[in-house]
C-alpha cells in the first residue's frame, strides 16, 4: 500500500508521521494508498522551512520570479493527463472534469504571471514641497492554504499561484481524500526552479490545521471548505492575530422564469446539477421554477435524466462519476430519504442506482420541494436537484436572499429588464445570467456572501494580491542640510 508523505524542503518525506488516513479509489472502493498524518512536529519542521524560505523569496527579483511562473505554467500544462489522472483515481470525477479544473486553476497561474504588472506601487511627486508619497507591496510572509476535496488542484491553484507570485512562502495542507495531486505539484513548483520551501505540502487532518492556525510564524491562512470548518478556521486564525480569508459552503439557486428558453434551462440545470455529481461548491442544488414554467421544466429536467451516463472516472463514455467515499454516499442517501419525508416529490430516484462496489449514486430530481425541507434548508453536495415552484419573480427572490448560503446563482430568461432587476437585488456573491455556473475568470475574484464567506477578501484575482501583500506608503524627502531647523510644530504640507 503505497503511503502518500508530506513535501518539506523540496523533497518528499515522511517526517516524523506515523498515523495514516485511508485514501480510496471511489469509483471501486478499493484503498489505494494511506496518507501519512503530520504530527505537531511536521508542522514544526514545515514552518521553519517555509519561513527561512520565505526570507530569501521576498528578495528574489520580480523577472526571477515571473520566469518560475511562466516555467511552471508550461510544466503543468505538460502534465494535464497525469494531472487529471491522479484526481479521477482519488476524487472519482471524470477525466474531462479533472482536466476542466485545471484549465480553470491554470488561469490563476496566468494572471500571477502579470506580477510585475500587478505589484505595481503609486508614487506623489512634489506632495509636499521637495516630498514625495510613494506606495509598495511586501509580501505577507508564510501563508497556508487548507483546501477542499471537491477540487484538488483548481481550489490550490486559486492560492498558490498568487502568494508565491507576491514573494510569500505557501504552505498547502490538502484535504486527505484526495491528496496525491498536491505532490506532482510541488514537484512541478521544484522542476520550474522554485527555490525549496517556497512551496510545502503538509498532508495531515485537524491536528496539521490546528498546528498551522496556532504557529505565530504563519502570518495568513486562506481556507476554502464547509462552512462551519470556515468558520473555526476564521475565529481561530484571526484570534491568533492572522490574516484570514475562509469560503464556506454553499445552496446554489437558479431562478427560471416563464420567458425562458426551455430547452437551454432545462439542460444548464441538469449540467450544473450533476456534473461532478453534484460535489461542486457552485453546482446548482436548487431550481426556482416561477409560475407557469414549472410543469414543463421538470419534464424537461426528469426526460434528460435516464441518459446521462454513470460509470469509473477514467471511462471515456462516463458523465459522472462516483461520489468521493463511502460516508458521503450515505450523508446524500440519508438527505434524500429525509427530503421525500418532509414532504418533497421524488421525480426521479438516485438511491436505485446505489453501488456496493464502488461510491456510486443515481441522480435524484425533487419536485414541490418546501423552504422549510431539510433538502432546501441543508447542503446536500451529492446529485440531488431540488425543484421549488414559486409564483412570482418578488417570490423567488425573497427565497433566495432568505437562504443563509449565498455562493452563487442564475437566473434564466429572455427579459434583460428582469435579469438586470435580479443582478441588482439577489443577495449572492457570484451571480449568473443565463450562465449556470457563474464562477469568475482568474482576474477577477472568487467569494460568496453571508454563509459562504468568513472575512471580507474574496479569493484570486485583484484581491488574491491584496490578501496575499501588505502595503506599505513611504514619504520621503532628499533635504538641503543648510535649510535644516528644529521645529515641533505637527508637519503640515506646503
Ligand atoms: P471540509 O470542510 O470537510 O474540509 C476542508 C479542509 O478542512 C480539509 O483540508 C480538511 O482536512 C480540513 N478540516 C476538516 N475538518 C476539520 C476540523 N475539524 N478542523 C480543522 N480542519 C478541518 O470540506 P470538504 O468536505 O473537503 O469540501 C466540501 C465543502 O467545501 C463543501 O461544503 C463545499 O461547498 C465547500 N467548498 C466551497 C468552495 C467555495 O469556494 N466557497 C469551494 C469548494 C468547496
Amino acid at each position: 500500500m503505497e503511503q502518500i508523505p508530506h513535501w518539506i524542503d523540496g523533497r518528499r518525506t515522511a517526517g516524523e508521521s506515523t498515523q495514516t488516513s485511508p485514501v480510496y479509489n471511489p469509483a471501486t472502493g478499493e484503498q489505494t494508498g494511506g496518507l501519512l498524518l503530520a504530527t505537531p512536529a511536521d508542522v514544526d519542521a514545515a514552518v521553519t522551512s517555509a519561513s527561512a524560505a520565505a526570507a530569501t523569496w521576498r528578495a528574489s527579483s520580480l523577472a526571477a520570479r515571473t520566469s518560475v511562473l511562466f516555467a511552471f505554467r508550461e510544466l503543468v500544462h505538460q502534465h494535464t493527463d497525469d494531472f487529471a489522472a491522479l484526481i479521477t483515481a482519488e476524487h472519482g470525477k471524470v477525466l474531462s472534469d479533472a482536466a476542466g479544473e485545471l484549465a480553470r486553476g491554470l488561469e490563476n497561474v496566468d494572471f500571477a504571471c502579470g506580477v510585475s504588472n500587478l505589484l505595481k506601487g503609486d508614487f506623489s511627486e512634489q506632495a509636499s514641497t521637495g516630498v514625495d508619497v510613494y506606495s509598495i507591496r511586501q509580501p505577507v510572509g508564510v501563508v497556508a492554504g487548507i483546501t477542499p476535496f471537491n477540487f484538488p488542484m483548481m481550489v490550490p491553484l486559486w492560492m498558490c499561484a498568487n502568494a508565491i507570485a507576491c514573494g510569500n512562502a505557501f504552505i498547502l495542507k490538502p484535504s486527505e481524500k484526495d491528496p496525491s495531486a498536491s505532490l506532482l505539484l510541488a514537484q512541478l513548483w521544484k522542476e520550474a526552479g522554485l527555490p525549496d520551501g517556497v512551496f510545502t505540502v503538509l498532508q495531515g487532518d485537524k491536528v496539521a490545521v490546528d498546528g498551522l492556525l496556532t504557529d505565530p510564524r504563519v502570518d495568513a491562512i486562506s481556507f476554502v471548505g464547509s462552512t462551519p470548518i470556515a468558520q473555526y478556521i476564521y475565529e481561530t486564525g484571526t484570534k491568533a492575530g492572522k490574516r484570514v480569508q475562509a469560503l464556506g459552503g454553499a445552496k446554489n439557486h437558479m431562478m427560471v422564469l416563464p420567458d425562458a428558453d426551455l430547452d437551454v434551462a432545462a439542460d444548464a440545470a441538469v449540467s450544473a446539477a450533476y456534473g461532478s455529481a453534484g460535489e461542486r461548491c457552485m453546482a446548482i442544488s436548487v431550481v426556482v421554477a416561477v409560475g407557469s414554467v414549472a410543469d414543463p421544466l421538470v419534464e424537461a429536467i426528469g426526460r434528460r435524466l435516464p441518459d446521462l451516463k454513470i460509470g469509473p472516472g477514467n471511462e471515456s463514455t462516463s458523465e459522472m462519476g462516483p461520489l468521493v467515499s463511502a460516508a458521503h454516499r450515505d450523508k446524500v442517501v440519508d438527505y434524500i430519504d429525509r427530503g421525500e419525508k418532509d414532504g418533497a416529490t421524488v421525480v426521479v430516484d438516485g438511491r436505485e442506482g446505489r453501488t456496493d462496489e464502488g461510491f456510486f449514486l443515481g441522480v435524484t430530481l425533487l419536485d414541490n420541494v418546501q423552504p422549510d425541507n431539510i433538502a432546501y434548508t441543508d447542503e446536500i453536495f451529492g446529485p440531488v436537484l431540488a425543484v421549488v415552484r414559486v409564483d412570482t419573480f418578488d417570490e423567488g427572490m425573497a427565497l433566495i436572499n432568505s437562504h443563509k448560503f449565498a455562493n452563487g446563482t442564475a437566473i434564466f430568461t429572455r427579459d434583460g429588464g428582469a435579469a438586470r432587476r435580479f443582478q441588482f437585488e439577489v443577495e449572492v456573491g457570484m451571480v449568473g445570467v443565463n450562465v449556470p455556473i457563474p464562477v469568475p475568470v482568474g482576474y477577477y475574484s472568487f467569494g460568496g456572501w453571508k454563509a459562504s464567506l468568513f472575512g471580507d477578501t474574496h479569493m484570486y484575482g485583484p484581491e488574491g494580491i491584496n490578501f496575499y501583500t501588505r502595503r506599505k506608503v513611504v514619504t520621503s524627502r532628499w533635504p538641503d542640510p543648510g535649510s535644516s531647523s528644529v521645529d515641533l510644530g505637527f508637519p503640515t504640507n506646503a
